[in-house]
């Protein structure tokens, strides 16, 4: 048994992002000292005071998703009051942390707020946990102190091969991770500001590693985590085509034993303007799966440039046109109630579906959700109207839409109340704001 104990809040929305943090904890040599317990938010106070008298330090670790903040923010709040009379130290990280520490630490109630990629930190950040090390030796931390937040930079991992893609030790597998980062930087989307612009990619030869050692313990769907397949081993725009063609002949080589190799559809996707004639071909040769993803968001060439979304509705058309032609089915998604989107770009958006369709492909419809850390952060909810809603459900009854937005569109207002009763904080000056309210020297 170890001497300290790390409990980390688990459930299917983030538990990708845990293996990944258990996988790089398995990786450190003070690893050896530390038990990993995971946990439904419900059973967390029960199993932290089963944990105590146990271990000579526990902490608990929440990976935080701002969409499941309406759900789970008074359960968080109760939970850190409880753990801090406990002197169990807690952190909060993720997308929703990242982008909003000033939140996570003064309304959620977590001792510290992790911003960025948390992997390289690990270390300082034990250390910090179980013997009460120096906040500003862990790069990417935030806490309070002195009346105000202090932050330390942002966690970002260079090497993504030092770490691998799951945990192995403890067999909690999941895709694997070929590249961090996201250049494109779309106004709404939380990866490029997450994760920044800067492109990392895990090389071939441990992509391989690590598909050989999912596919020699039973796992024989390969799949992979990426923002855009066709960046693998580029630095910017361009596609690196001879690196891509490395990457699946390596794959290939695992398919011959019999795995499947499923890229391009979900959990990664394919930007429409990188998809030529010989892009959809070869992916027609290295990948098992029939559907691809494209995200063309809207019809509308206008709002495609508000968004920053670097291509135009045509390039959507013809990368469907392409991959449709070299045998594959094509997923286009879509999001309705875009800051600043216009009745005239809601019909350029039912036109560009309707050509879609055409096509062979098929609609996957969102709601906007304003997220912290994006530009969009404090903006209005998306919202579809009733009539459009009718359009959107008739073609899912013919099966050719389908899409959570519904459910999105009531997301994005429960939002949007956490944003004004001061559960997300997002901006220095709304946090300096609540603790004034609090009584706080606000420095
Ligand atoms: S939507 Fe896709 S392309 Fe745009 S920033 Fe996010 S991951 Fe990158």
């Amino acid at each position: 048994m170890g001497k300290y104990a790390i409990v980390f809040g688990y459930w299917s929305n983030i538990k990708y992002s845990v293996h990944v943090l258990v996988g790089a904890l398995e990786s450190y040599r003070s690893f050896e000292e530390v038990r990993v317990f995971l946990s439904s938010l419900d059973e967390i106070p029960k199993l932290i005071e089963t944990l105590i008298g146990k271990y000579d330090r526990i902490a608990y670790f929440q990976t935080l998703l701002t969409t499941d903040l309406p759900s789970t923010y008074s359960k968080l709040i109760q939970l850190n009051k409880r753990l801090k009379s406990l002197n169990v130290t807690s952190v909060g990280g993720g997308p929703h942390a990242t982008g909003d520490p000033y939140g996570t630490i003064l309304s959620l109630n977590f001792n510290y707020a992790f911003v960025g990629e948390v992997e390289d930190s690990l270390n300082e950040l034990l250390g910090l946990l179980f013997h009460g090390g120096d906040p500003t030796e862990v790069r990417g931390l935030a806490w309070f102190e002195g009346g105000r937040i202090r932050l330390n930079g942002r966690g970002q991992v260079k090497d993504l091969d030092r770490f691998p893609p799951f945990a192995p030790i403890h067999r909690l597998f999941n895709p694997i991770e070929l590249t961090r980062g996201c250049i494109y930087a779309c106004k709404y989307c939380q990866v490029s500001y997450a994760f920044t612009a800067n492109l990392r990619h895990r090389s071939v030869e441990n992509v391989i590693k690590w598909s050989n050692y999912m596919f020699e313990r039973g796992i024989k769907d390969l799949r992979f985590i990426s923002p855009d397949v066709l960046s693998y081993g580029a630095l910017g725009k361009e596609v690196n085509f001879s690196k891509l063609l490395e990457l699946f002949e390596g794959l290939s080589k695992v398919r011959e034993k019999g795995a499947k190799v499923y890229l391009g559809s979900f959990p990664s996707e394919v930007r429409p303007e990188k998809v030529s004639e010989d892009i959809a071909s070869t992916l027609r040769r290295y990948v098992d799966n029939d559907r691809i993803a494209i995200g063309a968001q809207t019809g509308s060439d206008s709002l495609l440039k508000a968004i920053g979304r670097g291509h135009t509705s045509e390039d959507v058309l013809n990368s469907v046109e392409a991959l449709t032609k070299h045998g594959f089915k094509v997923d286009v998604d879509y999001i309705f109630g875009l800051p600043g989107e216009t009745d005239e770009d809601v019909q350029a958006t039912l036109n560009h579906i309707s050509r879609v369709l055409k096509l062979g492909g098929k609609a996957h419809v969102h709601t906007f959700i304003p997220l912290p850390g994006t530009p969009y952060a404090l903006a209005e909810p998306g919202r579809i109207s009733p009539e459009v809603k009718k359009k959107l459900l008739k073609l899912v009854g013919e099966g050719k839409a389908y899409g959570n937005w519904l459910r999105q569109e009531k997301l994005a207002n429960e939002i949007k109340k956490l944003r004004e009763v001061g559960v997300i904080l997002i901006t220095p000056k709304r946090a300096y704001d609540l603790l004034s309210l609090k009584g706080f020297q606000v420095m």
